[in-house]
């Protein structure tokens, strides 16, 4: 990390002024700053006013360059250190790291999380606490099994019709919550071979109609890698729909690049799934990336997990399903959150789950309302959860109970 604070930014120019205010924002203590954008470029008031601070000797081209970012990124507590004032909790966790999933946050998810509160909903989901080096008996190493739904390195063939496909173990900021860390973060890279045979598995099982290309976060590859493997599944004529799973819209926005949509478009129908976990990640530089991910014809939706003191609260929820609207993203699923080492600290119960989907439902309109599911340990599949709206149910009628407490019937037949 870059940290000359002597000299001046050189990016800082002529530019529309607009103000910060909360005093949890970051950068809150100046007030104005010059915004600069290009078409291919963005940078924030919030964002000029921490590179000003942190990485004074960045360019504006450098911190609009995912690799400088990737190269850049935050892994280590000293760097954090500069950014925030690491509490005792977090300092005790970083320092016991070791095996674990590692540290590694973006410049730019670090100006998110710049001069914050140890609760902060953002900093809690990439900054360890001690809590996370505890594992209660109920958690597992890979509650899903994929490990044992297998049948070649990097594929995983759980449902009949669908593959996963893991292409990389490295993601540009690691999810303190992930389901999994088990893997993520590791030297395991998928060698020529590896991706050969994983192709060829497709190829013989003509029952699998989507791939669901995941990691890790396969935004994180080069165009060349990404080019390659989306070509390379396109050609199996059985494969109807691809999917890429990722989250750099929301941590490392700079990645969406018009060469990248370029690269993307030639592999239509290619549905993106996206990952937010809170209103506030929705900022200027990720709505810019969403919009040319739409603009670019792929289907946008957003998986979120439950995650206690983040997210698990109505209006907290019901902001973010509202948001990822307006930057055309569909909540998708929510997920009860996985039985991972270490997740007793971000898990809620299934009741708060249902009574949040009990505060959307007729509250809002049914596109900001995602399926809450768990994902069934052992390998289940995911099993979707609603509020008890049935009353009773016989031979003859259906007797239901609608969202402001109203009973009405439906003839069975
Ligand atoms: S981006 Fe996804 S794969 Fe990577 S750490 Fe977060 S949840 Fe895990």
């Amino acid at each position: 990390m870059n940290a000359n604070n002597n000299e001046a930014s050189a990016f800082l120019g002529e530019g529309r002024l607009t103000g910060c205010s909360s005093d949890e924002e970051p950068g809150a203590e100046t007030m104005f700053f010059p915004q600069i954008k290009t078409p291919d470029q963005l940078v924030s008031n919030r964002n000029a006013d921490f590179i000003r601070r942190n990485f004074p000797l960045a360019t504006v081209d450098q911190w609009n360059d995912w690799r400088w970012q990737l190269r850049n990124s935050i892994t280590t507590i000293e760097d954090l250190r500069k950014i925030i004032r690491l509490s005792e909790k977090e300092i005790m966790a970083l320092n016991n790291l070791k095996g674990r999933l590692p540290l590694r946050v973006t410049p730019y998810f670090a100006s998110l999380i710049y001069n914050t509160r140890s609760s902060n909903p953002l900093r809690r989901i990439v900054v360890p606490v001690v809590e996370e080096l505890l594992q209660m008996p109920e958690e597992k190493t890979d509650p899903l099994h994929e490990q044992l739904s297998s049948p070649v390195k990097g594929i995983v063939h759980r449902y009949p019709d669908r593959v996963l496909f893991t292409v990389t173990q490295v993601c540009s900021a690691y999810c303190r919550y992930c389901t999994r860390s088990h893997s993520v973060g590791k030297l395991d890279k998928l060698g020529k071979n590896d991706f050969e045979k994983a192709f060829e598995y497709i190829r013989n099982h003509t029952e699998v109609r989507d791939v669901l290309i995941s990691g890790g976060d396969p935004l994180t590859m080069s165009d060349e890698m990404l080019d390659y493997i989306l070509r390379n599944i396109r050609e199996i004529s059985h494969v109807e729909i691809i999917r890429i799973g990722t989250r750099v819209p929301v941590v490392l926005p700079q990645r969406i690049t018009n060469k990248l949509i370029t690269i993307l478009k030639k592999y239509h129908p290619l549905f993106i799934s996206l990952h937010f976990s809170h209103p506030d990640e929705i900022t200027q530089e990720c709505g810019e990336a969403c919009t040319k991910l739409a603009d670019g014809g792929f289907p946008l939706g957003s998986q979120t997990v439950l995650l206690k003191g983040i997210n698990d609260d109505v209006k907290v929820m019901k902001e973010l399903f509202h948001k990822l609207l307006m930057i055309r993203v569909r909540p998708y699923y929510l997920y009860q959150c996985d039985l991972i080492p270490g997740s007793s600290n971000f898990r809620t119960s299934v009741k708060k789950g249902l009574e949040i989907i009990k505060g959307l439902r007729g509250f809002t309109s049914g596109y900001a309302i995602p399926q809450y599911v768990i994902d069934a340990p052992g390998g289940g599949g995911k099993i979707p959860l609603l509020p008890d709206y049935v009353v009773e149910h016989t031979g003859e009628k259906i007797v239901l109970r609608n969202y402001k407490g109203t009973i009405c019937e439906y003839p069975e037949i």
